[in-house]
């Protein structure tokens, strides 16, 4: 599985559209500070599912859209897309080729794709779910990160190293297993209270 490219539309300092392709040998993007490189790492993080604003340096999900410049009008909607070589299917699906996008709307309305499909988030974290690209994963290690992992509380770092174990998905699988059962057995015993009343 390769990232193949970013293209970014309306998010951060990114109002117009832009593309970038992560060429074989490419190992890193360059500029002056505040030029917008953080805001690709971003974006990255952004369409995979990231749903925490403040991890993005904002305080609210709409504070990534293009928030206007001397010279530009703010803009309502924020768009990235990533497109991803799956030709190993290293992702657990028969497309060879993945994009996933995320629109955000000022009003709040958002979308998620898959190839160009509507879906739902959720469809993106389990195409995701270890693979090491998902939210929280070690793929994208943000400014301050390495520091936070050190000083994470011990289950929070259980969490990580699972995540790239790849046993965390079994782990939420049993979890969700272990509350049917309980529910379950909960039923089952207020059968056999009824039962014993009827006997
Ligand atoms: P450094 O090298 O200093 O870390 P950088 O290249 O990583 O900088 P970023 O932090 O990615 O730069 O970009 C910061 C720029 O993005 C700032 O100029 C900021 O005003 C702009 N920016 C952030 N959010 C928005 C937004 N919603 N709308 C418009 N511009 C934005």
């Amino acid at each position: 599985m390769r990232l193949k490219t970013l293209e970014i539309s309306g998010f951060k300092s990114f109002a117009d559209k832009t593309r970038i392709d992560f060429l074989p040998g490419m190992t890193g993007i360059v500029g002056p500070n505040g030029s917008g490189k953080s805001n690709i790492s971003e974006a990255v993080r952004w369409v995979l599912g990231e749903q925490s604003a403040k991890s993005l340096r904002g305080s609210k999900m709409p504070d990534v859209i293009f928030a206007g410049s001397a010279d530009r009008h703010p803009l309502n909607r924020a768009a990235v897309s990533i497109t991803l070589d799956n030709s190993d299917h290293y992702l657990k699906s028969d497309y060879t080729e993945l994009t996933i996008s995320r629109i955000l709307y000022r009003s709040g309305d958002s979308d998620y794709q898959l190839n160009g499909q509507s879906c739902r988030l959720k469809d993106i974290t389990e195409l995701l779910m270890d693979s090491g690209m998902g939210q929280d994963s070690f793929s994208i290690i943000s400014q301050g990160r390495v520091e936070a992992i050190f000083n994470s509380k011990p289950e929070d770092r259980r969490n990580i190293i699972e995540e790239v174990a790849g046993v965390y998905k079994y782990r939420k699988h049993k979890e969700k297993a272990q509350r049917e059962l309980d529910d379950t057995m909960a039923y089952l015993h207020r059968v056999e209270d009824i039962i014993a009343e009827l006997e």
